[in-house]
C-alpha cells in the first residue's frame, strides 16, 4: 500500500485541485496536511486570519466527509513535513506551488529537507507561470498582449479525484476562527454571481452597489478554482468577457512576481526607485490620517474605513486611495502596500504590490506617473450618489450628492445644514491637490532625470 501527504496551502478545496488529484491517482492513501506558520499567521491581519481558519475548517469538512481528517500542525514546514512524512511512510508529497519570495524560499528548504519527492503543480492559477509568453519565450510586460495569449492558451482539464482512503489524525486541530466568514465560502458566492456577471461593465467601477463577485478571497485561499471560473464563466457576454479577464490579470502579476519575487520591495521599473519620497513626523502624521479615513477628502476616507472595518475594498477605490497615498501625499507605495497587506483578506504580495505598482506607476503597463487620479473627480463619477461615502463616512450623510463629494467647497449654510463641522466633526483636507500634484511632479522627473 502506498501513503502520500498532499500539502494544503492556499487551495484549500478539494474539487479542480490538481495536487490533490494527482495524489489520489497515484496513491492508495493520502494524509490530507496543513501546517500553520505562525510566522504567517502573525503579518496576517484580523481579516485575513479569520478567512483562513474559516477556510481551513470548511476544507476540514469536506476531507470528514471522505471518512478522514485534515492534519493540522503548527510550526515550520521545513521541520513539520519530514517528520510527518516519516510518521507516515509517505511515498511522496504533493503540493500546489506558489509565487511569492517567501512561498519559494520556504518550498525549496521543504524540498531539500524531505526524504522523499515532492511534486509541483498549479492548482492556484488558471494558467501556469510559464504558459503564457511571448513568442521571445518572455512574460509580457504589457497586459493586453499577455492576456491575448492567456485565453489563446488551452486551459488544462479539471483535476478530478479518485475515490481513495483518506487518514486521520488525533493531532493538534484547528485553531478558533471567531467568528463566521462568508467571503471564502465560495459555492454560495458563485452562485449569485452567475446571476449578475453579465451587468459586470456597467457596474464593476460602482462602489456603492454589489457589482463585482467579491470571489477575491476565495480565490486567494483557494476555495475555489480561478480554473473552474474561467470555464464556468465563458466569455459569452461582454460582462463575463470582462470578468475572466480580470483572472487574467491576476495570472499575469503571479507569472510576474514568479520571476521578479522583489515585487513588494522594489521597482519592476528600477529608476523609479529614485524618487524622494516624504518621510519624518509630518508625513507619519499624514500616513496615520490616511490609514484612518480621516483626511479630508471623503471619497478616500470612505475606502480606508471599508478597508479596516471589513477587510475589502473596492477594486476602484483601492485605485483612488493608493494613488492619493503616493501622489497626493507622496508617500512611497511601500508603506501603502504594507497597510493594505496587513488589512486585506484578499492579499498576497504578488496581487497587492503588483497593484500598487501599477498605481505608483513603477511597475509593467503601468498607469503613467503624470496621469494623477483627481480624488473629488473620480467621487463624482464612480460614487455619483454619494451613496458609498454616506455608507462609510456617516459623518457626512446629511450632504446631498453634489456636496458630499468635496465638503471644503460647500456653502456654509449647507454644511450648517447637515450638521457637519469642519475642523471638528469631519476634518479639513490634509493635503491641496493642486500643490501636491505639481510636487509629486517634480518629485517623478527628478528621478527620471527629465
Ligand atoms: C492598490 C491595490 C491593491 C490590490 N491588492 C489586491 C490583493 O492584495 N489581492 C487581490 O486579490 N487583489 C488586489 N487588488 C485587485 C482588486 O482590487 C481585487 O482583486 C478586487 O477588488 C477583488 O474584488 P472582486 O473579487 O469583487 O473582483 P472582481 O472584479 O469580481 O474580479 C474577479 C477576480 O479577478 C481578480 N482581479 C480583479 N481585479 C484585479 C486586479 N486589478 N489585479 C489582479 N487581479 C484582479 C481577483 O482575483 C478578483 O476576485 C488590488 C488593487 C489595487 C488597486
Amino acid at each position: 500500500m502506498s501513503t502520500a501527504i498532499v500539502w494544503f496551502r492556499r487551495d484549500l478545496r478539494l474539487e479542480d485541485n490538481p495536487a490533490w488529484a494527482a495524489a489520489t491517482e497515484a496513491h492508495d492513501e493520502i494524509v490530507p496536511a496543513l501546517v500553520i506558520e505562525p510566522a504567517l499567521l502573525d503579518t496576517a491581519g484580523p481579516h485575513r486570519r479569520r478567512a483562513f481558519l474559516t477556510a481551513a475548517e470548511a476544507l476540514d469538512r469536506s476531507i470528514t466527509e471522505l471518512g478522514g481528517r485534515l492534519h493540522v500542525r503548527i510550526g515550520d514546514p521545513v521541520r513539520i513535513l519530514p517528520a510527518l512524512a516519516e510518521e507516515a511512510d509517505a511515498a511522496a508529497v504533493y503540493a500546489n506551488a506558489d509565487v511569492s519570495r517567501w512561498a519559494q524560499r520556504r518550498d525549496t528548504a521543504v524540498e531539500s529537507a524531505l526524504g522523499v519527492s515532492i511534486e509541483w503543480h498549479w492548482g492556484t492559477l488558471a494558467h501556469a507561470p510559464g504558459t503564457v509568453l511571448t513568442k521571445a519565450g518572455t512574460v509580457s510586460r504589457v497586459f493586453t498582449p499577455f492576456s491575448k495569449q492567456w485565453f489563446a492558451v488551452p486551459m488544462r482539464p479539471e483535476a478530478v479525484a479518485h475515490d481513495i482512503a483518506v487518514t486521520t489524525d488525533p493531532g493538534d486541530g484547528l485553531p478558533a476562527s471567531d467568528g463566521a466568514e462568508s467571503a471564502v465560502l465560495a459555492e454560495l458566492r458563485v452562485d449569485a454571481w452567475q446571476a449578475d456577471v453579465d451587468a459586470y461593465d456597467d457596474t464593476r467601477d460602482l462602489p456603492a452597489v454589489e457589482g463585482t463577485s467579491r470571489l477575491s478571497t476565495a480565490l486567494r485561499f483557494g476555495t475555489v478554482s480561478p480554473r473552474s471560473l474561467a470555464e464556468a464563466f465563458g466569455t459569452h457576454s461582454p460582462g463575463r468577457q470582462g470578468f475572466v479577464r480580470q483572472l487574467a490579470w491576476r495570472d499575469w502579476y503571479a507569472h510576474i512576481t514568479h520571476q521578479f519575487t522583489d515585487i513588494d520591495r522594489r521597482a519592476i521599473r528600477p529608476e523609479y526607485d529614485g524618487i524622494a519620497w516624504q518621510t519624518g513626523p509630518a508625513a507619519d502624521e499624514e500616513f496615520t490620517a490616511w490609514a484612518e479615513g480621516r483626511t479630508g477628502f471623503p471619497i478616500v476616507d470612505a475606502g480606508m474605513r471599508q478597508l479596516a472595518e471589513s477587510g475589502w475594498m473596492h477594486n476602484r477605490v483601492r485605485m483612488i486611495t493608493a494613488s492619493f497615498l503616493v501622489k497626493d501625499l507622496l508617500i512611497d507605495w511601500r508603506r501603502g502596500e504594507r497597510h493594505f497587506r496587513h488589512l486585506l483578506s484578499d492579499a498576497e504580495p504578488s496581487q497587492n504590490a503588483g497593484n500598487w505598482q501599477w498605481v505608483a506607476g513603477t511597475g509593467p503597463d503601468a498607469a503613467p506617473y503624470f496621469r494623477i487620479f483627481n480624488p473629488w473627480s473620480q467621487s463624482r463619477k464612480f460614487d455619483a450618489s454619494g451613496d458609498y461615502i454616506r455608507r462609510w463616512v456617516p459623518e457626512l450623510a446629511g450632504l446631498d450628492a453634489t456636496t458630499i463629494h468635496e465638503p471644503a467647497a460647500a456653502a456654509p449654510l449647507d454644511l450648517a445644514a447637515a450638521g457637519v463641522v469642519l475642523g471638528d466633526t469631519y476634518p479639513e483636507p490634509i493635503v491641496d491637490h493642486a500643490f501636491a500634484r505639481d510636487r509629486t511632479l517634480a518629485a517623478y522627473k527628478a528621478a527620471l532625470g527629465k
